[in-house]
């Protein structure tokens, strides 16, 4: 964005136009409610907003609106790769399945191809890719969620065949439907004695998660994850689902996405697995990560092979933060590195505010449920 009235800045940042243009007089620019304000202005009055704003969304919406580039038009938006994340009660699958896909799927001439480097892959097949996340996946809804990001396009429920629906597919169900993210059903374990698949139907009807051979919409697909059998369906059905979604994003403007996991090395210092899921990546980008920022030292793909930049879908692990940030956690690249930095002081400052009111807020209580 290079210029915005100033009626839109302030809706922006949920103000009133007339306390926006009172803090431009104060800054000596007078302007009315439709006048253009360039980017130097905008600038000014959003880093003043920065340590006022409370709400941290109002923030992340701001970076994101404000400092994205010219190149962000919806005609630059093309096709990218779905995320699916696999869920489904304990001991159905899971691990097994995503296992599964891997070796069947990524190719034995990518050396280190099938040693997993990161919580997460990708696999390409007619060369359509898919990106598989391996966070648990109860805990990418919740936690991510919680924190208002979404990182998952489709969501695979394992049900094994001799077991049924079990506590938690009724969670990960009531997960995928709140997210409104489409569930393919993988009914695994087809290999063993007591299968029976019939019954994970029936049982899943309950559900809304009707087979499209009874006049439903779900996508069934029996697989053994053990034996590898039912995989190419599965991918298969995964490619269709995506076709219809329609899953975009514009590869040419500066990267925003979402952190999977992160950790400090001690080695390597601050090294955070990111889930780019706009725009493209590329070392030497100044980031800012939730409350902590910095410039991308080197970034390392699945299968743990350094690479300079990073496409919409793509999960990278990198280096180059001040500090570890939080899973869930949104990301946003900067043009120098100078803005990236004092975005990401103030919102650690502000992070630090929030606590200690907190702090106050719970002792005022203690107060009043003492009267
Ligand atoms: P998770 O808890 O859902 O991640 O389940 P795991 O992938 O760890 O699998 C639990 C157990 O079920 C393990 O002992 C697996 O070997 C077994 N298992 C997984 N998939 C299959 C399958 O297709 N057939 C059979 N017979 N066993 C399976
Ligand atoms: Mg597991």
């Amino acid at each position: 964005i290079e210029s915005l009235t100033v009626g839109e800045l302030a809706e922006k940042l949920h103000r009133d136009s007339s306390e926006v243009i009172k803090k431009l007089m104060k800054l000596g620019v007078m302007a009315t409610k439709n006048e253009s304000l360039d980017k130097e202005t905008i600038e000014l009055i959003t880093a003043d907003y920065g340590v006022e704003v409370e709400e941290e969304e109002v923030i992340d919406k701001l970076d994101i609106d404000i400092y994205t580039d010219e190149n962000d038009s919806e005609e630059n938006r093309t096709e990218r790769p779905p995320v699916v994340t696999i869920m489904g009660h304990v001991d159905h699958g899971k691990t097994t399945l995503l296992d599964s896909i891997r070796h069947t799927k990524v190719t034995a001439g990518e050396a280190g191809g099938i040693t997993q480097h990161i919580g997460a892959y990708q696999i390409e097949e007619n060369n359509k890719k898919i990106t598989f996340l391996d966070t648990p996946g109860h805990a990418a809804f919740t936690t991510m969620r919680a924190r208002g990001a979404q990182v998952t396009d489709i969501t695979i429920l394992v049900v094994a065949a001799d077991d049924g629906v079990m506590p938690q597919t009724k969670e990960a169900i009531a997960h995928a439907k709140a997210a409104e993210v489409p569930i393919i059903v993988a009914v695994n374990k087809m290999d063993k004695e007591g299968a029976n698949p019939d019954r994970v139907m029936q049982e899943l009807t309950e559900f809304e998660l009707v087979p499209e051979a009874w006049g439903g919409e779900t996508i069934f697909v029996n697989v053994s994850a053990i034996k590898g059998e039912g995989i190419d369906e599965l991918v298969e059905m995964i490619l269709l689902v995506s076709e219809v979604e329609e899953y975009k994003a514009n590869p040419d403007k500066r990267a925003t996405g979402t952190v999977i996991e992160a950790e400090l090395d001690k080695g390597k210092g601050p090294v955070a697995t990111l889930l780019v899921q706009d725009g493209t990546m590329h070392v030497g980008d100044p980031i800012v990560v939730g409350n902590t920022f910095g410039r991308i030292r080197a970034m390392v793909n699945d299968l743990g092979r350094r690479v300079k930049s990073a496409a919409p879908s793509t999960p990278v692990e990198i280096t180059g933060l001040s500090d570890v940030p939080q899973a869930g956690d949104q990301f946003v690249v900067f043009e120098d590195e100078k803005k990236a930095r004092s975005v990401g002081e103030q919102r650690a400052a502000r992070a630090k505010d929030e606590e200690r009111n907190l702090t106050n807020r719970v002792s005022i209580d203690d107060l009043f449920s003492q009267i």
